[in-house]
């Protein structure tokens, strides 16, 4: 198979198809996207990532993230839109310049007016740290991550591993967000990440919480288990990005309530031509060149990541069926809500 290159984001008629007949009349006018990360590869400190993990997605393809190229990619894939975000630094795994990172995002971020940003987080950081941070750079809340964990366990952490609870009471006192992309093998569904949320979401009342990714339930099973105990939480809100599975989004509309899910995009995820897919109780990123499916009887090309979601932000509304004003709120108004709610660190 030959080689695609994925930084190369010119629509083709296949997705030209995609958009026009299937997601123009899907997305509003103004969407508030709020999961993009913006960075530079060479944050990343590892010496040797020239071969590491990320030589051949970032560093082959999106090595520096500035605000112009999402605004590009926002724009070729989604025409006509205008776009705000919520954008924070690329968990790059220690050695990470934490600091660049989320000075680089700032500054960045800054240039999009009225879109706020995250700082990146790791657990050594002290309160002193975290709000010192914000207050200096002006970003409204925190993205800790699970390669950051204290217990050395990327896979099988618990979320104060990686996000200590005197992090968490600087949220809460300051009124942040944290963007919480859960970590185990059952994601959201299992036990510890919901006692975690329920325990956590009450002690800490005025930090608010956005889980990644439908609460990383890229298809309908995990959100299904944990929704029931998640719906109602005042201060737990859930983002789209990069779940391409309608049966996931179906589940997370109807059971935590479509008020509380938000558009994110996950870039430089979405411009990628793929699919997020899951099976048995696995999910993982089919790409044009990581397989051998035959596919001489149809169009074998794949579209971008992103088209792929929306798809599935759309059909996984169906039964719900979402009025003009849910959808413009799903794409915007609760995120800007959400944001404006919080009173920028000075
Ligand atoms: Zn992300």
């Amino acid at each position: 198979m030959a080689a695609i290159d994925l930084a190369d984001i010119a629509p083709t008629d296949l997705d030209t198809r995609v958009w026009q007949e299937e997601l123009a009349d899907f997305v509003p006018d103004k969407v508030f996207d709020v999961h993009t990360h913006i960075y530079r590869w060479a944050f990343d400190l590892d010496p040797n990532r020239a071969t590491g993990p990320f030589a051949g997605n970032i560093g082959r393809y999106f090595p520096e993230v500035t605000w112009e190229l999402a605004d590009e990619v926002d724009a070729v894939l989604m025409p006509g839109r205008r776009m705000e975000r919520l954008a924070f630094p690329f968990p790059f795994p220690k050695p990470c310049d934490f600091e660049a990172s989320n000075t680089y995002a700032a500054a960045e971020v800054r240039k999009g007016g009225t879109s706020r940003g995250l700082m990146l987080t790791h657990p050594g950081m002290s309160a002193d740290d975290i709000e010192a941070t914000v207050r200096r750079t002006g970003l409204i809340g925190l993205k800790p991550y699970r390669f950051y964990a204290s217990t050395g366990d990327a896979v099988q952490c618990r979320i104060t591993d990686f996000l200590p609870e005197h992090q968490i009471a600087v949220a809460d006192r300051l009124g942040l967000i944290i963007m919480m992309h859960v970590s185990k093998r059952d994601a959201i569904a299992d036990p510890d990440n919901i006692e975690d949320m329920l325990r956590l979401s009450d002690k800490y009342p005025g930090a608010k919480w956005i889980l990644a990714h439908c609460a990383r339930s890229y298809s309908a099973w995990a959100i299904e288990k944990a929704a029931a105990k998640l719906r109602g939480l005042p201060n737990v809100w859930y983002d789209t990005s990069t779940v391409c599975e309608s049966d996931a989004l179906d589940a997370l509309y109807t059971g935590v309530g479509v008020d509380r899910v938000m558009y994110g995009s996950d870039d430089m995820i979405g411009p990628m031509r793929g699919k997020y897919v899951a099976f048995g109780k696995a999910w993982a990123y089919l790409s044009p060149d990581n397989h051998s499916l035959g596919l001489s009887h149809c169009d074998s090309r794949m579209t971008y990541v992103r088209y792929e979601q929306l798809r599935a932000m759309k059909r996984g509304a169906r039964q719900l069926g979402l009025t003009t004003a849910q959808r413009e709120a799903l794409f915007y108004g609760t995120a800007r809500a959400l944001v404006d709610s919080v009173e920028v660190p000075q």
